[in-house]
């Protein structure tokens, strides 16, 4: 089955912060301000968004404090503050993490009960209050995508609300506020981004728009995130990378998500490890066993990537450009992980493992783990 429909609002352009305000108080006056641990506080953004937002007559409840991988608890949190004080729309201002939050309490919201219920698809629904988003990474694609990703803290599970409603209305995609990152932080989500848009590409679900807009995804942010990483300010690289960022959620949200996410999203939902970091581990190795599968594809990234016919070989050598080749046991995990992170990705990741281009046994999946370690 393969469908498109991404009602996705995208204002693009540096000092494009500037109509967050305009852009919320068409859905409500009141509004929940989703916001992460301190740096959107430490570098004058919240402040300079609550300006502008309170210019447009918009009230803000400040939600302060979302986690990495954020938690079904804290959801629950911002969801109950939001019904308390009766806000009518939901934005979300940070990275991946804080847009993954906002959207998934602009979910909770209309949607009280076990999060964990839609998560596994023994519900759906279609309501949420209306999200407005920007991003100040440029890794997750969030901004592009109706995907909440949700660490629920009693099982360990880390798998996606997926639902139309929380598409956000509007989501102002401005590069500058994303060159504040620290260099490791942007390698990290830059690789998430470069995995997004080579995962929908090799995707059994990808169809022609998906991989146009993926390839296009890779090619941009594999041109760019090395130049970015090693200082440069140059605002066209930075203009690409927040492009594949986006281009990368959109991609997913039509063909899905392939091996790598499948299999790093048990070893952050155990060990709260970086995610970019984690794909920086295992893809290589899940490209390394995927040979005689999909190459023709394999051998189309190979190319944008690194010029070269090895797919696996070109993500090793853009990884060492970005100083980001790292193995899951410097990040934590552990060998005895193993075990328990096939069974939960034999749980979790079920669609994302079928969509592979290569079928992997439980053994082979034990294997890959043990080899990234
Ligand atoms: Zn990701």
């Amino acid at each position: 089955m393969k469908n498109y429909y991404l009602p996705t609002n995208l204002l693009f352009g540096r000092g494009r912060i500037s109509e967050i305000g305009t852009e919320t108080a068409k859905w409500s006056k009141r509004a929940l301000l989703v916001v992460g641990m301190g740096s959107a506080q430490k570098s004058g953004l919240l402040d300079r968004a609550l300006g502008i937002l309170k210019e447009a007559g918009v009230f803000c409840e400040i939600f302060s404090g979302v986690e990495p991988n954020p938690t079904t608890t804290t959801v629950y949190k911002g969801a109950s503050i939001a019904l308390e004080q009766n806000l009518g729309v939901i934005v979300g201002i940070g990275g991946g993490s804080v847009l993954d939050a906002a959207k998934a309490i602009a979910f909770s919201a209309l949607n009280p009960g076990d999060l964990s219920d839609y998560i596994f698809g023994r519900k759906t629904s279609d309501l949420a209050l209306p999200a407005i988003l920007a991003p100040t990474t440029c890794g997750t694609g969030s901004e592009g995508n109706g995907f909440a990703v949700l660490t629920n803290p009693e099982t360990g599970d880390k798998k996606s609300i997926k639902s139309h409603s929380i598409i956000a209305k509007a989501s102002i995609i401005d590069p500058e506020l994303m060159q504040t990152m620290p260099t490791r932080v942007l390698a990290t989500v830059g690789f998430d981004a470069l995995c997004h848009n080579m995962e929908a590409f090799l995707s059994k679900g990808s169809h022609p728009i998906a991989e146009g807009i993926a390839l296009r995804g890779v090619e941009l942010g594999a041109s760019s995130l090395a130049r970015a990483c090693s200082g440069s300010k140059c605002s066209k690289a930075w203009d690409d990378l927040a492009w594949a960022s986006v281009m990368g959620g959109m991609a997913i949200n039509m063909a899905g998500v392939t091996a790598p996410h499948g299999l790093e999203h048990p070893a952050s939902g155990l060990r709260n490890i970086t995610h970019g970091e984690g794909l920086a581990a295992l893809t290589p190795v899940i490209f390394d066993r995927s040979t005689g599968h999909g190459e023709d594809k394999f051998r189309v990234l190979a190319n944008i990537i690194g010029r070269e016919r090895n797919c696996a070989s070109a993500v090793r050598r853009l990884l060492h450009d970005i100083d980001l080749l790292v193995k899951l046991s410097d990040l934590g995990v552990k060998e005895e992980d193993a075990e328990w992170m096939t069974d939960n990705a034999l749980k979790i990741s079920k669609a994302g493992l079928d969509a592979h281009p290569k079928a992997f046994s439980r053994e082979e999946i034990k294997e890959i783990y043990l080899a990234a370690m």
